[in-house]
């Protein structure tokens, strides 16, 4: 099992997007996947159809213990992917997280024993430095950071790059940054705006020898296809998946390697 998150401290950087899609199409490729929402705002939850009944438990129990693992996971409409689904009251999770000492390592204990039954596993994480997060980057052998192509993008990245480094220094991150993904990269016709071309730049030259990988464009398609519970391919719109194709397969050789 790879566990994969999308972390960025900014809000708005195309995190859940990305979940979104790549949870989605590695389940279409028949791999067996399990999205988990660490964020209060449920997003991914949302996106993914799904209702939290008040008397189902969510992540908050699964991370508590007072469920087990299992018992936290549901099905979506999409055969192979499953769902640890948030909603607001995950913000209640921090008190817990904050006690218990070793706050930063207790998602990735309680993923322990489902170990054998997903090949991937994806974290859309909440944009703060919150215990959810540290929990999150915690758990993650990958970590993508998704990024604005404009000024707060960049911005975003250095923080974020900043907070994994501290993270990793004390143990509390140890997988690696598998890519910086430009997020809402705009061109008008055949030509990138100056905007975008010049901050995906500074994102390049900041990268610090993690990959910048292929950006995702500036487009209401994405929303279009998260709104309605689709892939891009089934809006007609296939080259815009091309971001999300090249981390599956990313993801794929770093496997392979593994083995
Ligand atoms: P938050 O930090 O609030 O959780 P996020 O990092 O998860 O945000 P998203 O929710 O994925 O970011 O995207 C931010 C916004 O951009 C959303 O309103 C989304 O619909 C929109 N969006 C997604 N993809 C694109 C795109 N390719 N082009 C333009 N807008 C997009
Ligand atoms: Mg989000």
């Amino acid at each position: 099992m790879q566990t994969l998150a999308a972390v960025s401290l900014a809000g708005g950087q195309g995190k859940t997007t990305t979940c979104y899609f790549l949870a989605k199409m590695l389940a279409k490729a028949g791999k067996k996947v399990l999205a988990i929402d660490c964020d209060p705002q449920a997003n991914l939850t949302f996106f993914l159809n799904h209702e939290v009944a008040s008397n189902q438990p969510t992540l908050l129990e699964v991370i508590k213990g007072t469920v087990s693992t299992v018992d936290g996971i549901y099905p979506t409409s999409e055969d192979n992917l499953f769902l640890i689904p948030a909603d607001s009251g995950l913000a209640k999770v921090s008190e817990y997280l904050s006690g218990s000492g070793t706050g930063a390592l207790i998602l990735q204990i309680r993923l322990q024993a489902i170990q054998e039954l997903f090949d991937y596993v994806i974290i859309d994480v909440q944009p703060t430095r919150s215990q959810i997060c540290l929990t999150a980057v915690g758990a993650a052998d990958w970590v993508l950071i998704p990024a604005e192509s404009a000024t707060k993008g960049v911005n975003s990245l250095l923080d974020t790059q900043k907070f994994l480094d501290e993270q990793a220094k004390v143990m509390a991150f140890r997988g690696q940054i598998l890519g910086i993904v430009p997020f809402r990269d705009r061109w008008v016709g055949r030509t990138q705006t100056l905007e975008s071309k010049d901050n995906i730049a500074a994102m390049k030259e900041f990268a610090n020898h993690a990959p910048v990988l292929p950006t995702i464009r500036e487009s209401e398609k994405f929303k279009q296809a998260t709104r309605q519970g689709q892939l891009l391919s089934e809006l007609g719109v296939r080259d815009l998946e091309y971001p999300f194709e090249k981390i599956i397969e990313l993801l794929e050789d770093c496997k392979e390697l593994d083995s």
